[in-house]
């Protein structure tokens, strides 16, 4: 009896290590999965061919990311956010409400300052390293999308080669885009020409990857944002987030 009843320990001692084991790796998974593939945001074998839109904004927080995400909310779509690094409490909050709900907290600089990130791959590297970092300390989540400032295909960094080579090192997925409004161009656009903007590039492809701006002079993007999920969810687009499984799209890429 007494060795039954200490084998029955032994079991259950190793069943609920199990499922502590178990209970952390899904947490895990939650965490990672929770970069943007939560709900309105995974691919299946039944939506692989349809038209695809990725919503991206870059530079922010701003006193807009709020509003931008109760759009988001509201349609119940996933976009992803290129952000900068801001040590504000606001900053802060933001960055943990893209994460948890539910979209894509990707990196775009810390600094965003062409000069000093361009000026060499260490330079680069210093910013980009710093960025990763503070974002995993403040969201717990390490992210691995990249945006290069100005895009791969920018005129500052000379020889962006050497640039790409860094980010590829460290696993790292870069994105740039094929549809845009250019609202960081030119502030006096209404919402309605910022929109026709986006809508004429994405009505020629079959996937397209939106630049806006998520700036405190880019107001009119958000103003127009709740038309343009409305118009791109009526013309049949799959609204989703970039993650590790979008096909990238390099306006200059290397072979690995
Ligand atoms: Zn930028």
């Amino acid at each position: 009896m007494r060795k039954k009843i200490f084998a029955y320990g032994i079991m259950l001692l190793m069943i609920s290590t199990c499922t502590l084991q178990l209970m952390s790796r899904q947490n895990n998974i939650f965490k990672i999965a929770s970069q943007g593939e939560g709900e309105g945001g995974f691919l299946t074998n039944n939506n692989l061919n349809q038209k695809k839109v990725y919503l991206t904004f870059d530079d922010g927080p701003s006193d807009h990311t709020a509003e931008i995400l109760d759009i988001l909310k509201k349609n119940k779509v996933k976009a992803t956010f290129f952000v900068v690094g801001k040590e504000t409490e606001h900053a802060k909050k933001m960055y943990q409400r893209i994460i948890l709900e539910g979209h894509t907290l990707a990196m775009h600089s810390y600094s965003h300052n062409y000069d000093q990130i361009y000026a060499s791959v260490d330079a680069f590297s210093k910013d980009l390293m710093k960025l990763q970092k503070y974002l995993y300390d403040v969201t717990d989540v390490k992210p691995y999308i990249y945006r290069f400032p100005g895009g791969s295909s920018n005129h500052c960094a000379g020889d962006i080669k050497p640039y790409i080579r860094y980010v590829n090192k460290k696993g790292l997925l870069y994105f740039d885009w094929n549809a845009l409004n250019e609202d960081a161009v030119n502030f006096e656009q209404t919402s309605k020409q910022l929109n026709d903007k986006i809508l004429k590039d994405v009505r020629r492809q079959k996937t397209s990857i939106v630049l806006m701006h998520d700036l405190h002079e880019t107001k009119n993007t958000v103003k127009g944002l709740d038309t343009l999920i409305k118009t791109l969810k009526k013309e049949g687009y799959l609204i989703l987030p970039i993650t590790k499984n979008t096909k990238p799209l390099h306006h200059v890429s290397i072979d690995k």
